[in-house]
């Protein structure tokens, strides 16, 4: 399958990797043009600000916002998540706004702002999350599926084509949720 991971900003190479490491092709999403013939699409890490402003700036916001809609099959992490939440608490900004959540941004604060956890994944298993400057999610709308919880925060949750996560799952050598994504396109 040809895996789109958005390449702008952030932790998308070790995304890259995960994909290829499962036997799959990683394409790296760096303008219109590369959109085309996707089965799946990949929002990674990095600054959810700069990557919402890039997007803009390249003329891709629509264009994403309407491949979602249409069904792609779609993995968001960390700030890819924040792209994808259709509310930010505290802030009128929507970047893709396909997720009918309300995401709040650096979550956890300063203190601890970066940590490793593990915890249940439906679908998957005991799973080790990594926090980096995460959000969580605050609040999910009918139809989202609640997919895990952190000291009872929403960090996982999956809509039809759309599963997003506040953690870094590219980060932990552990590819089983880059495979239940796989799993999850027909
Ligand atoms: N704090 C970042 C943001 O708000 C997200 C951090 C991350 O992707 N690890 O965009």
């Amino acid at each position: 399958m040809k895996i789109g991971v958005l390449a702008v900003q952030g932790a998308f190479i070790e995304h890259e990797h995960m994909i290829e490491e499962i036997g799959h092709t990683a394409i790296e999403i760096r303008q219109r043009d590369d959109l085309e013939g996707l089965d799946g699409l990949i929002l990674p890490g990095g600054e959810s600000t700069v990557q919402g402003q890039l997007l803009n700036k390249l003329d891709m916001m629509k264009d994403i916002k309407n491949m979602i809609s249409n069904g792609l099959p779609t993995l968001a992490t960390c700030a890819g998540l924040i792209l994808l939440s259709e509310h930010i608490a505290d802030d009128d900004t929507v970047h893709i706004g396909t997720l009918p959540v309300t995401i709040k941004r650096n979550a956890y604060g300063r203190q601890l702002s970066s940590f490793v956890t593990n915890a249940d994944i439906k679908h998957i298993g005991n799973y080790p999350m990594t926090f980096i400057r995460a959000p969580y999610i605050e609040n999910v709308s009918d139809g989202v599926e609640v997919l895990a919880s952190v000291d009872n925060h929403i960090v996982a949750a999956k809509y039809n084509n759309q599963i997003g996560l506040s953690f870094h799952p590219e980060l932990t050598g552990d590819t089983r949720i880059h495979e239940y994504f796989l799993s999850t396109i027909k």
